[in-house]
């Protein structure tokens, strides 16, 4: 019966970037892979992040066994505290992870009630029933793991993210033999990740990175300012070793790069002698051409010291000529936009701006379709499943799959909310459970849907018209002239006559008897509006009687 199914439950990360999170069930057990957030497009106003709808657990959080955070970065691990404040089960990460896990969990205050688990690639725990095998994986953020989770449905693979770099800065690869003796046993399904898909070939090695450095290091008159992911810490230590090569002194520059740079120094995962390491005031008091300043603020955000300093309210320093700076990293797809204002603004205070469009100073940390082939031929799986992707990802991802001989009829490509169970070595498409997106803004969570983003979208684009009616309590006449009041609709001067026409709408409309409520008179003007202007302001009618 049901209770011999291996069901995969995708909350997210299946059919957009971001936000992944698994859970597998077997019987009343569940096992869940990674808690991430993801952040807004570009549309979605006034929203922070997202976080997985995991409203299916709700009513079975006494069935989760445990969460297994494949590695640090926030589309794994950044919904961590919402989902502890829900599901307080044992958490397993490698140190590292951990370790960036800790720093989340402090800020959240939830750190006193996590049951936090060490584990390293090679070991084995059991979940409840599964039994979960950590094998190594090379990725841009070090202690990256991927997952063999023995079912009693069968053996699954989960690649997490992951890349073959035979040449990692942390000179540990991705572990080939486990993969193969997990082929060995027989791999019912194969779960990977699918953000380069599209990509030919391979994914350079982290070391060209090296190589980019150097020009700029060799070349660079004044200070150089290095801007990457606060997570990023193989970058800190190829940045480290850039500046101890070239005489030059090391400051981390804000918050999150400062902790985190110190918890993986603590933790032996950055190797960076003391000397080399000073603080901020210390750096900016020596010779510009003796310092390298590290920071965040890859993706234009305003409120980063790159976004700051590009518009010259840092606190602490500014730009200054003869500065070099280099983003070290790709532009998140829909922050391209706000990247290249932010560089544009950099070079207009006389900043030298190197990025990723004319130096190798930043690599992916995903798998090409090479290493894609690679993976599926060394785990050889029955079934594959797509993960990791928005959906045409995951279809070019199947569409490799089947190059390397998967037979069709056993690749699955799904997306968030879709359920793939298992049974008799057998896999079939299930139900749909809720999958969508959960808006988190500064004030809360889950208290805007997308119906307040569709909201604020209208009126960005299209502004608003507000329309005051007051009527005699007795008759329901107008006792004066309908005021129209709009903002970001349109031009005063254009509108007068716009405007004139909308009044006598409203007095037509209120005389013939249709004005009683509010609600029609605001659909008559919206329609109104939108034949005459094609845009659509939200109309609001308030009407007072007296
Ligand atoms: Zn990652
Ligand atoms: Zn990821």
């Amino acid at each position: 019966m049901s209770d011999k199914k291996l069901r995969i439950l995708p909350l997210g990360g299946l059919g957009e970037v971001g936000k992944n999170m698994m859970a597998y069930e077997y019987g009343k057990n569940i096992l869940i892979v990674d808690t991430g957030i993801m952040f807004p497009e570009n549309d979605m106003l006034g929203i922070d992040y997202i976080i997985p709808d995991f409203n299916y657990l709700m009513d079975k959080i006494d069935w989760v066994r445990g969460i297994v955070i494949t590695h640090g970065h926030e589309d794994h691990v950044g919904a961590i505290n919402h989902v502890l404040e829900h599901i307080n089960a044992p958490i397993y990460a490698t140190p590292l992870t951990r370790g960036l896990v800790e720093v989340k969990l402090r800020r959240g205050g939830t750190l006193d009630k996590a049951q936090l688990n060490t584990v390293r690639a090679g070991d084995e725990v059991n979940i409840g029933p599964f039994r979960v095998e950590f094998f190594h994986v090379c990725h841009s953020i070090p202690d990256g793991v991927g997952l063999g989770i023995t079912t009693p449905a069968g053996l699954v693979v989960h690649s997490g993210d992951y890349k073959f770099d035979h040449t990692p800065v942390d000179s540990w690869p991705t572990d080939y033999a486990k993969l193969s003796e997990l082929a060995g046993r027989g791999v019912l399904a194969l779960l990977a990740d699918s953000t380069n898909a599209d990509r030919a070939g391979w994914t350079a090695s982290e070391r060209v990175i090296d190589d980019a450095f150097r020009d700029v290091f060799d070349t660079a008159p004044g200070r150089i300012i290095i801007a990457s992911f606060a997570s990023l810490i193989s970058r800190m230590q190829q940045v480290g070793n850039a500046a101890l090569q070239h005489d030059r002194k090391l400051a981390f520059v804000g918050m999150s790069m400062v902790e985190n740079a110190k918890m993986a120094r603590n933790l032996g995962y950055l190797d960076l002698p003391d000397d080399l390491v000073v603080p901020l005031d210390q750096a900016l008091r020596m010779n510009p051409s003796r310092v390298v300043l590290m920071c965040t603020g890859t993706q234009g955000e305003p409120t980063s010291i790159m976004g700051r300093l590009s518009m010259g309210t840092n606190r602490q320093f500014d730009i200054m000529e003869g500065d070099t700076i280099v983003l070290s990293s790709h532009p998140i797809p829909g922050n391209e936009e706000s990247v290249y204002r932010t560089i544009n603004r950099l070079f207009s205070r006389g900043a030298d701006v190197i990025y990723e469009a004319i130096a190798p100073v930043h690599v992916s940390g995903h798998a090409s379709q090479e290493e894609m082939k690679l993976l599926l031929h060394l785990v050889r799986p029955k079934y594959f499943i797509p993960i990791h992707g928005e959906l045409r990802h995951l279809k070019q991802h199947a569409h490799i799959a089947r190059q390397v001989g998967i037979p069709d009829e056993n690749i699955c490509v799904i997306q968030n909310g879709r359920v793939v169970e298992f049974e008799s070595g057998e896999m079939r498409v299930g139900e749909r459970i809720p999958g969508g997106y959960v808006f988190v803004d500064g004030a809360g969570v889950g208290d805007i849907g997308p119906s307040v983003v569709r909201e604020r979208e209208a009126l960005a684009r299209d502004g608003f018209v507000l329309v005051n009616l007051t009527l005699d309590q007795n008759t329901s006449n107008l006792l004066e002239e309908p005021e129209i009041i709009t903002r970001g609709f349109i031009y005063k001067r254009d509108g007068e006559n716009l405007l004139e026409h909308t009044r006598e709408l409203v007095k037509k409309a209120i005389s013939s008897g249709n004005g009683g409520k509010g609600e029609d008179l605001e659909q008559t003007i919206k329609t109104f509006l939108y034949n005459k202007t094609k845009r659509r302001p939200m109309v609001f009618v308030t009407l007072s009687h007296s």
